[in-house]
């Protein structure tokens, strides 16, 4: 028998992406939203199934969906494009603005598909870490860009894993100052409650990403947009595969989306919810938590991996480990759960945290002579 001849010498740095989690009782680690899809949308679903033509290929570019979003957003249709979730959009716009030869500007530690993608498709990345306080560093961004040779900027906003919004005035000057692809990832835009929507008349290079995988309890369906100018939406369609989205998630995410006001109430006790654990991880010594504007919350806190073994192991909560990735020493993030999952878990930090302070497995380190690392 032949060898297999190999694939592309560069995919040999690369390690196959393993969002395999393991089972727990409560799962705070993927940004999901505890509650399932209301009732009022789960039985109109139910009612009008019987009806639903599972035979008929789907609409290419999600027209139904594609409308609603554009009419919420005072848009055209054209200025919208509908993904299989947010991630399938990020490696289009990779595709089509990045590639071999060409760049994209980073701000590290944030979301890592942007790395991935990079990879992937051949860009290069110009990695601008943040600061200790995982703030952007707003000079070196803007000194960059000066060059001209940057191709695409991506910006998580709010950041994850971090959890903050960056300034306004910064982005608006990232917009003036290129006229690079910029994607303003508004992945969290419901639980922040900000949007750099009102910037994309005057900036024709700005796009906006949404996903109705956090605040409208969809991540089973894998739905996001882009909100973009038109011309941007042309050259997506270029490199997109045609049927990405299927016909029963356009389905349900229009209904979703029709709806959307029933999730307002969810959507608030989320953030009342996060405002508790951010308080309650604060009470406790040890542990530095970043101010957050998403639906979930970053700490540090000494020896993180042996914690986040406690709190799966001894407490059957499971959060993420961050703290072997690049400026995330130590760092777990935890999503907004239910206030009872919310609870447990506090309680469960707690429990660790004082059980390993008596036996000498930590030290009496505070939050603040952790601030070396990341401040808080
Ligand atoms: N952007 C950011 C910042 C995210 O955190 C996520 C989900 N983890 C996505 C985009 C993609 O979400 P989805 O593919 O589920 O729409």
């Amino acid at each position: 028998m032949k060898e297999l001849r190999p694939p592309r010498p560069d995919l040999d740095g690369l390690t196959p992406y393993d969002a395999k989690e393991p089972k727990a009782e409560v799962n705070l680690s993927a940004n999901e939203n505890p509650g399932n899809l209301p009732h009022e949308v789960v039985d109109k679903l139910a009612e009008l199934l019987p009806e639903f033509a599972f035979n008929r290929y789907p609409d290419p570019m999600s027209g139904k969906l594609r409308q609603l979003i554009a009419d919420a957003n005072g848009l055209e249709s054209g200025n919208v494009l509908v993904g299989n979730g947010g991630d399938e959009l990020i490696f289009d716009l990779l595709l089509a603005w990045g590639g071999p030869g060409r760049k994209l500007l980073n701000m590290p530690p944030t979301f890592a598909m942007y790395e991935i993608d990079a990879a992937v498709t051949g860009t290069e990345l110009v990695s601008i870490p943040r600061r200790p306080d995982f703030s952007v560093d707003e000079a070196a961004v803007l000194e960059r860009l000066k060059a001209g040779d940057i191709d695409a900027v991506f910006v998580s906003h709010p950041n994850n894993p971090t959890g903050n919004l960056q300034h306004e005035t910064f982005l608006i000057d990232v917009l003036n100052a290129t006229d690079a692809l910029v994607l303003v990832d508004e992945a969290y835009f419901e639980f922040s409650r900000h949007t750099m929507r009102p910037h994309m008349q005057r900036h024709h290079n700005l796009v906006i990403l949404r996903t109705f995988s956090k605040a409208f309890s969809l991540a089973a369906l894998r739905v996001g947009y882009l909100l973009a100018h038109e011309d941007v939406i042309t050259e997506l369609t270029k490199v997109r595969q045609p049927y990405s989205v299927d016909r029963f998630s356009q389905w349900v995410a229009a209904m979703v989306f029709r709806e959307r006001v029933v999730f307002e109430s969810q959507i608030s006790d989320l953030i009342r919810q996060r405002d508790v654990i951010q308080h309650g991880l604060d009470q406790l010594s040890g542990v530095v938590v970043y101010p957050s504007e998403a639906n979930f919350v970053l700490f540090r806190v000494e020896h993180a991996a042996a914690v986040w073994r406690d709190l799966l192991h001894g407490h059957g909560v499971l959060v993420r480990d961050l703290s072997r990735a690049p400026y995330l020493e130590d760092c777990l993030r935890v999503s907004v759960g239910s206030p009872e999952e919310n609870a447990r878990f506090l309680r469960a930090m707690e429990e660790i945290l004082v059980a390993r302070r008596k036996s000498g497995l930590l030290g009496t380190t505070n939050g603040e002579s952790l601030n070396g690392h990341g401040g808080s």
